[in-house]
């Protein structure tokens, strides 16, 4: 990390890249361009790096306040974690947490992993399993035809596997409604699942076996990981790679007569400048549409519809012998229609080892999203309230919790709802008519931690080819 940062930059194109915003995607960024041999700054607005990545220590545990794993699915982020020198710090999640549970009727069920844990789970009713026969019959949605992913559902599995198998998981990892979010925006491998094969159970069987030759993984059968010292080590990695001035908030962005850029930035009250030949901007989709705006109006509205409902964390420790459930798994998600306080609570020490000292559990807690947003900007004693309450009833916790700590994130997770893909088309004809400026933040190509690697490897491959070609070539 930059301490001390060059007053003013008076030559233009002192760097060749300047990244916006030091959360996963522009550090990845940022890390993939100086392994390019490329001059690379990064600007952060918070005192902190890795955006809404940040692990805490409180009492002899480790919560996370944003995510608290992420999805191995695909080999590129072996390479990063490889490359940021961190291979050893990582922790693949316990066996144990390949059980996963969803509320039914007021208790967590476990979600059925092999065909004869379906066959017997009371999840579904029979007639809902017996539905599923007829999946690979139900015609595919016209190419072209947006679909959101509750209409999707319903149509092709019928309204249980809405209910207590997707609804919960869009509320899981999306914090969404499904009947906004879109089909080919949020779930595009669903989606290109049923265009090629028609069905999705047929597609899954056969897409397994591309999978395999491609050497990737489907995010149902990735393994979770962390790192020893939480999700913060691998973002804490890369900003030791790259040099972030943190606190250093963009306040705006100008494209000189060369075609190189200028930021200006506030830093401690002090206005500065930076020029580059390119710059990227990882940064929330309104900060990106405020800072792009003179270069790129058209495509800033577009990227000011993106919505971000709020969620809020509540991390809480309990001693192991006051909750009754055996917490054997990786957490439970609270489907709509059963009604309760949170969206799903991880029960974070039984995925990680070290997470909790001997003798105590610590659980993560979701509350509110498109589903709540009420509850999730109430104060921090009704939220702590109403979660405790959801540990008494669904897993018997008979002691109050030793500690509570409440994480408030107001814009969340941006939402990829109807349209999506023609506002993310916008943004793409943005970065045409504007060479040299990208744009790569989790509201374009996913919000999950691997697919903000991705996408930030696609952007360091392009934008570092662009910036070697020949003026003449590009
Ligand atoms: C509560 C929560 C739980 C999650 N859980 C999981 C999970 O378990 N697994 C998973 O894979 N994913 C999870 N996600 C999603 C994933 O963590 C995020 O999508 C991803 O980390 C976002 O990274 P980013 O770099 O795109 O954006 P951010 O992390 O939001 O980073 C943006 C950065 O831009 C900076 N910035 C903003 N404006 C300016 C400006 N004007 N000038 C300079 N800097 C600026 C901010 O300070 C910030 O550092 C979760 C997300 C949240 C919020």
């Amino acid at each position: 990390m930059t301490n001390g940062i060059a007053p003013m930059d008076t030559s233009p194109a002192a760097l060749d890249v300047l990244v916006v915003g030091a959360g996963i995607s522009g550090l990845a960024t940022a890390f993939g361009l100086a392994r390019r041999g490329l001059r690379v700054e990064v600007l952060d607005a918070a005192a902190k790096p890795g955006g809404v990545i940040g692990t805490v220590r409180r009492d002899g545990c480790l919560y996370e306040r944003g995510p608290n794993s992420a999805l191995d699915t695909t080999p590129l982020i072996g390479e990063l974690i490889e490359a940021a020198g961190i291979a050893s710090e990582r922790l693949p999640a316990s066996e144990i947490s390949n059980t996963r549970f969803v509320v039914k009727g007021g208790r967590p069920v476990p979600l059925p992993m092999s065909p004869g844990a379906f066959l017997a789970t009371p999840l579904f009713s029979p007639l809902a399993k017996a539905r599923l026969a007829l999946e690979p019959l139900v015609r595919r949605q016209p190419a072209g035809e947006e679909e959101a992913i509750a209409h999707f559902v319903r149509r092709r599995l019928g309204r249980e596997f809405l209910d207590y198998a997707i609804e919960p998981f869009v509320a899981g990892i999306y914090a969404g409604d499904p009947d906004r979010l879109s089909v080919p925006a949020a779930f595009p491998k669903l989606h290109a699942l049923e265009q090629r094969y028609g069905s999705l159970i047929v597609g899954a069987i056969l897409g397994a076996r591309e999978r395999k030759k491609r050497a990737e993984t489907a995010k149902n059968t990735a393994r979770s990981f962390s790192f020893r010292g939480g999700m913060q080590a691998l973002t804490d990695a890369l900003a030791r790679a790259v040099p972030v001035v943190q606190g250093a908030r963009a306040m705006s962005l100008s494209r000189l007569p060369d075609g190189s850029f200028a930021v200006a930035f506030d830093r401690e009250g002090a206005p500065l400048t930076r020029h580059a030949r390119a710059v990227v901007l990882a940064v929330p989709a309104d900060e990106a549409a405020r800072l792009a705006y003179p270069l790129a109006p058209e495509a800033t509205r577009a990227m000011q519809e993106i919505q971000y409902p709020p969620v809020t964390i509540v991390a809480t420790a309990y001693r192991r012998d006051d909750v009754d459930h055996g917490l054997g798994g990786f957490g439970f998600l609270a489907p709509r229609v059963e009604g309760r306080a949170v969206l799903g609570t991880l029960f974070s020490s039984s995925m990680f080892e070290g997470r909790a000292p001997e003798g105590q559990v610590l659980l993560t807690n979701f509350v509110g999203g498109r589903r709540n947003p009420a509850l999730a900007e109430a104060g921090d004693d009704e939220i702590v309230e109403k979660v405790a309450a959801e540990h008494r009833a669904l897993l018997g916790a008979r002691a109050p919790a030793l500690w509570n700590v409440v994480t408030r994130w107001p814009r969340a997770i941006p939402q990829y709802e109807m349209g999506h893909l023609g506002r993310i088309a916008k943004v793409a004809e943005a970065e045409k008519a504007v060479p040299g400026l990208r744009f790569c933040a989790n509201w374009r190509g996913g919000v999950s931690v691997g697919d903000c690697i991705a996408n930030a490897h696609a952007t360091a491959e392009s934008l570092g080819a662009w910036l070697r070609a020949p003026v003449t070539a590009r």
